[in-house]
């Protein structure tokens, strides 16, 4: 039997960053335990994090990964195990045709918060610097883009002021769209803590649903979906009527304020909860303590997020902390919650359709030439790339050729899955990278590239407190497997040949060497990472930004000062006007459907499907309805239902639920057509949720609206 080692590494889940302390004897991970020394989670781990050891058994790395490059040479013929040499030299040989052929727009990347920030950086620079095209989005605009708009558009940077110690200064948390101690659950029992040792700490909860987090609240807000805005406003007028304002903040560091107060009239506390269908003295109480508590913590995640609405959602609650000078001090701030390991790595490089490196705009020109300086390259392209859905619409069109999918899912997780279906039929090429072969995504590809996945993979991830930490690698690369960057990396200097460029862009031999470039594409910016190399996050462990050079440490906490990275050095009210969701509930449609996490998996399941101890707390997929629906329908538990909204149906067992207010549904977004096909023996589709779920989308931040969607009920007649 070999020795055991232990090294440090990070959860591959969600945006708490977890450190965990991996075991292994070289030929597998024989267990985890949670890091103490990591500042996210001081050695906790919640049920997800203390089995990653299971999800890399020998066993299921054997069977559920994808291990040999595939190629399908043509339409209706099986996919053939290829070598990596023939099968980037087939890729690069068709990229370059058709780029030759239809122009730079006809390719499109739609990438992952689950790659590393390395990887991000080189698939973002292959793009927009090598290939010369925008068309590279990623499923964090389906998880926090309207948080990204709602930071620039109030505070002038896509910047979470907050970190996880402000749970211990607040004396006020509220949680608003977010189901924290499913979601993020390492966190939610940092709460649970500082609530144990500071009796005098108040919960807030803002949900549809009677979530275990709402639960435990001191005030639970049961609002109807999508109806934030109003919410927010409310209170807003209400700290406005009752004198709870911090008018020296709002006079010495922001600006709007006037024209938010005319907009605020009508929210009076009647209306507001008529509209959110929350009683008018938990309005009053929720305003009161909000404006009257000396730290105000908002945690916020998918239920501002995945909305229609969801940029004036995230703008309206951080309206109501700078009309409260509840910001940039311990204990107070709005503080976004990001769904996957390394959304806020992808936003640091530029890795979506609007942004560029380091923070910067795709529309701002000078943001265009400072990039294509560091890069080395004549011009990054004006033209907007295409976001998510537009990206999907694009390749169904016809006008996005090929369509390369890495580290993702989009035959599952993407909302409207017609017109996800629809466009992978319809493109001319389909790469999946990916590390499991049995996503919903691969049956579709042309081309599948095995990747490396956690214990596996080197590189960086930031959590949602800023924090960037280290990914080590803890296993040999599995069959032919490689890390994303190297097949990236690989494509592009075939590309680089193939289009004549004497001088690689992709020079790098390791992973640092990408690390380096991308940090200093930050020098100066608002993310400064300058003085954190790989050398200090060894040295001092996982660090914040900003860390520029000469820096002794990372910042724990932005704006203390109160001076914001706007041009006038003020932060900006923006002027939030309520408006109803995308769908509403009609006669034809008359349930309010929702969509959120289960406590034990973890996206699409290609990871946490493998570990059997995970379905022990929810072990089939059901519709949750409020016990009167179950009751005027003669439903009882178990019951098949049909759940149909305007583009689709599915087959689902129907289970009452007190949490659920009558009118609405429940539907977790984990499982896919694998887990439902047994039961949807009526012919119809059956690709989970998402085959219910709206396109519709955020004007501002793009991102989809897979909240809320009007549906119909009716009892399965099975032949
Ligand atoms: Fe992993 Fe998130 Fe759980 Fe931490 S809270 S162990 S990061 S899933």
């Amino acid at each position: 039997m070999n020795s055991l080692r232990e090294i440090k590494a990070t959860c591959c889940y969600c945006g708490v960053g977890c450190g965990v302390i991996v075991q292994t004897d070289g030929q597998r991970v024989t267990n985890v335990r949670g890091d103490p020394d990591h500042p996210a989670n001081h050695g906790r781990l919640c049920t997800k994090g203390s089995t990653l050891h299971l999800s890399a058994d020998p066993v299921i790395r054997q069977q559920a990964r994808a291990l040999h490059p595939e190629l399908r040479l043509q339409r209706g013929l099986p996919r053939e195990q290829a070598s990596w040499d023939v099968t980037m030299d087939f890729l690069a040989r068709r990229c370059a045709d058709v780029l030759r052929r239809h122009g730079p727009d006809s390719i499109g990347f739609y990438i992952s918060g689950q790659l590393l920030t390395e990887d991000y950086y080189v698939f973002n620079k292959l793009a927009k610097g090598l290939l010369g095209t925008n068309n590279i989005d990623t499923n964090s605009r389906l998880c926090m883009s309207s948080a990204v708009a709602g930071y620039k558009q109030t505070l002038g940077a896509d910047a979470p002021p907050a970190c996880y110690e402000d749970v211990d200064h607040a004396d006020l948390i509220f949680i608003a769209g977010s189901n924290t101690a499913y979601a993020h659950p390492v966190l939610y029992r940092r709460i649970e803590e500082a609530r144990r040792r500071h009796p005098q700490l108040r919960v807030i909860v803002a949900d549809p649903r009677r979530t275990d987090t709402a639960r435990e609240a001191d005030l639970f807000l049961p609002i109807l979906p999508g109806t934030d805005v109003a919410l927010f406003n409310g209170m807003l007028h209400i700290c406005l009527w009752e004198d709870l304002l911090d008018t020296r903040f709002i006079a010495e560091h922001t600006e709007g304020f006037d024209a938010l107060r005319q907009t605020l009239r009508e929210y009076t506390p009647q209306h507001v909860a008529r509209v959110c269908g929350i009683r008018e003295e938990d309005l009053l109480q929720a305003a009161r303590w909000f404006g009257g508590s000396k730290a105000a913590l908002s945690l916020y995640c998918q239920g501002l997020n995945q909305s229609a609405s969801g940029t004036a959602k995230n703008a309206a609650l951080i309206n109501l902390h700078l009309a409260t000078g509840q910001i940039g001090k311990p204990g107070a701030g709005p503080f976004s919650l990001t769904g996957q390991p390394n959304a806020m790595g992808g936003r640091e490089v530029g890795g979506m359709a609007n942004l560029l490196s380091g923070h910067r705009d795709l529309a701002n020109p000078a943001h265009r030439e400072e990039v294509a300086r560091l890069w080395g390259v004549d011009s990054v392209p004006a033209t907007p790339g295409k976001t998510a859905v537009e990206m999907f619409e694009a390749v169904r069109a016809g006008e996005i050729k090929v369509l390369w999918i890495a580290c993702t899912n989009p035959a599952q997780s993407m909302p409207d899955q017609n017109l996800v279906r629809e466009a992978l039929q319809k493109a001319e090429l389909v790469i999946v990278q990916e590390a499991y072969r049995g996503t919903a995504t691969v049956p579709y590809a042309d081309v599948l590239l095995p990747a490396t996945t956690w214990s596996e993979k080197e590189g960086t991830v930031t959590n949602s407190e800023r924090r960037i930490t280290r990914f080590r690698p803890v296993l040999e690369k599995p069959g032919q497997a490689r890390h994303d960057w190297e097949i990236v990396v690989d494509f592009a200097r075939r590309m680089e040949g193939l289009l004549g460029r004497a001088r690689s862009l992709f020079p790098y031999e390791n992973v640092e060497q990408i690390w380096n470039e991308h940090r200093e594409t930050t020098r100066g910016r608002d993310l400064d990472i300058t003085g954190l190399s790989y050398a200090v996050l060894e040295r001092d462990g996982p660090q914040q930004w900003p860390y520029p050079e000469g820096a002794a440490g990372g910042r724990k906490r932005l704006y203390e000062d109160g001076v914001f990275p706007t041009p006038g050095g003020r932060a900006r009210f923006v002027d939030t006007v309520y408006r109803p969701v995308a769908e509403p509930a009609d006669a034809r449609y008359p349930f309010r459907l929702t969509t959120g996490r289960l406590r034990d998996q973890w996206h699409g399941m290609s990871r946490t499907g493998t570990v059997a101890q995970l379905f022990a707390h929810t072990p089939e997929p059901a519709v949750l309805l409020a016990p009167a629906d179950m009751e005027r329908r003669f439903l009882a538990d178990g019951d098949l239902v049909h759940v149909t909204t305007r583009r689709g149906s599915q087959i689902l067992p129907a289970r009452a639920s007190e949490d659920i207010r009558a009118g609405q549904a429940f539907i977790a977004m984990h499982w896919g057509e694998e887990y439902l096909s047994g039961r949807s023996n009526s012919g119809e589709p059956s690709y989970g949720v998402n085959a219910l779920t709206t396109s519709a989308y955020c004007p501002d931040s793009r991102q989809p609206e897979l909240k809320h969607a009007a549906a119909r009920i009716l009892r399965a007649e099975l032949p």
